[in-house]
Order: C-alpha cells, then sequence, then structure tokens
C-alpha cells in the first residue's frame, strides 16, 4: 500500500516506529543538535501540502477534522487491514516537527482521536510542557462512552526528550518543566517514556534517569550520529543504567549498541 498521509519510518527512526505521523516540517524548539538541521528543515513548522485541498482554482487549507475525516482515515483503515500490528505498535508524532507546538496541536489532536476511534495507540515525542494539554486529552478520553484509564493507558503514550543541556535547546521547555510535565502525566494515569536521545554527556543522561525513574514507564537511548564517544565510558554508562533501571524498562539503539559491539 502506498502511503500518502501515514509515514513509513526508514533507518533510525524505524527503532521508535514503524508508522508516523507528521502534520508540518520543521521545527521552532532551535536545538544546536537537530537532525532536521542537515535536510534543511530547522524553521517553523510549516504545514505540509497535504493539509491542503485543490478546489478547481485554488489550494485551500483543510480543517483538523476534515482533514482526519476525509484524508487520514480512509488511509488508516487501509492500513489497519493490511498490516493490524499498527493497532498495538501505534503511531509516532512526530519525526519531522514537535507534535504539541502552536501550528501543530490541533492536528494532533484530531489524529489521536481519529487513532482512539480505531483503536490505534498514538506515541508522542515532545519538548514542550503543557499541563492543560495533558488534563484535556485525559478528560475528553474519560468522557468517551466505554473507555476506562486502561484503555486510556494503552492508547496514549506521552514522552519527553531529556538531554540535561537546556542551553543547546534554546526555545523548547526547559528540562525541569519537560520532567514536571511527565510527573503530571503520570499522576493522569497516562504511559510515560522519555527519549534519552541524543545522550551529550553520559553522566548528565544519568541524572535524567534518576530525576524522572519513579515516573517514567520506559527509556529509549541513543546516540548524537555527529559526535563522538569513548566505548568505555559507553560501558559504564550502561553498566549503571541496568543499576538504576533493574526492571529493565529501558532499550538502546542500535547507535549505542553499535559502539559498545552489540550489534
Ligand atoms: S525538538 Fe527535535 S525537531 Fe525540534 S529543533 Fe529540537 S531536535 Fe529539531
Amino acid at each position: 500500500m502506498k502511503l500518502k498521509f501515514i509515514t513509513k519510518s526508514k533507518g533510525a527512526a524505524g527503532e521508535y516506529s514503524e508508522y508516523s505521523f507528521n502534520s508540518h516540517t520543521g521545527c521552532s524548539h532551535g536545538c544546536r543538535y537537530c537532525y532536521l538541521k542537515g535536510m534543511g528543515m530547522n524553521h517553523p513548522p510549516k504545514p505540509k501540502k497535504m493539509l491542503y485541498v485543490d478546489n478547481g482554482w485554488i489550494l485551500i487549507p483543510t480543517t483538523p477534522l476534515e482533514f482526519a475525516r476525509d484524508c487520514y482515515r480512509p488511509e488508516l483503515k487501509q492500513l489497519i487491514a493490511e498490516n493490524p500490528t499498527v493497532k498495538e505498535k501505534g503511531i509516532f508524532l512526530s519525526f519531522a516537527t514537535d507534535p504539541l507546538l502552536l501550528q501543530t496541536i490541533e492536528y494532533t489532536n484530531a489524529i489521536i482521536k481519529m487513532n482512539a476511534r480505531y483503536d490505534v495507540k498514538s506515541v508522542l515525542l515532545t519538548k514542550t510542557s503543557n499541563k492543560s494539554w495533558l488534563i484535556w486529552l485525559r478528560d475528553y478520553f474519560m468522557t468517551l462512552p466505554n473507555y476506562d484509564y486502561e484503555d486510556f493507558k494503552n492508547l496514549i503514550e506521552y514522552g519527553v526528550t531529556l538531554t540535561g543541556f537546556d542551553e543547546l535547546e534554546p526555545d523548547a521547555a526547559p528540562n525541569r518543566e519537560r520532567k514536571k510535565s511527565l510527573q503530571f502525566a503520570k499522576t493522569r494515569k497516562f504511559t510515560t517514556w522519555v527519549s534519552l536521545e541524543p545522550i551529550i554527556d553520559f553522566n548528565k543522561s544519568l541524572e535524567m534517569i534518576e530525576q524522572s525513574k519513579d515516573f517514567t514507564d520506559y527509556y529509549k537511548i541513543g546516540l548524537h550520529s555527529r559526535k563522538k564517544y569513548a566505548r568505555t565510558e559507553a560501558l559504564e554508562f550502561k553498566r549503571k543504567v541496568e543499576e538504576l533501571l533493574p526492571t529493565g524498562n529501558f532499550e538502546f539503539k542500535n547507535s549505542f549498541k553499535k559502539l559498545i559491539d552489540e550489534v
């Protein structure tokens, strides 16, 4: 099936999720290490062409709800029919932007609602801290007929990136605020997760784990593709991660495994 609105992941992105949704390209957090920079996309979010419809002589934007209903839904249904595991694996929001920016959030909301309607999980990753949005989303689910907290936990995964280096992420919410939003999400019974990628400094990443482990369900851990790391330090880091997270609720990405010769 040729996908138009849902993106099939390639390369390292596939270690997060097989499928993603990106309403926009570009992101205004201004991270110095941004992987989008190399793709010429380190700028405020621009809506993708797919959000516009051709009314005969001019392109007009669809509303998020129209887009979700008329464009996204048919593709989602077809994807489920061809690959039912997408329900459990989920759709990742987003690789090409942050899903909770002013420009993207309404599309994100519409897509989460549509995914939930077909029992497809939505996996979010953000560098914002937006408690009112977390409250809104939880309340939205709780008012749906036949949904309880278990359904909610299975259908939404809320994740934040933690590097511990605010100065490298000048326009994102500070790491401290992201941790607070994660803690808040946990108290509201969200499934929570942390992307420890890119690791800027091993000790700082350990600090991030220590400060978030009581309210984080799982971690994904990866390196910066353009940074050099010492293998001995990586091995020591791994040992300490295993100590801090004895239940094994973490996954090292291939970039890390390659450094320590595990792949
Ligand atoms: S949050 Fe992600 S996409 Fe946005 S600037 Fe930072 S690294 Fe780039």
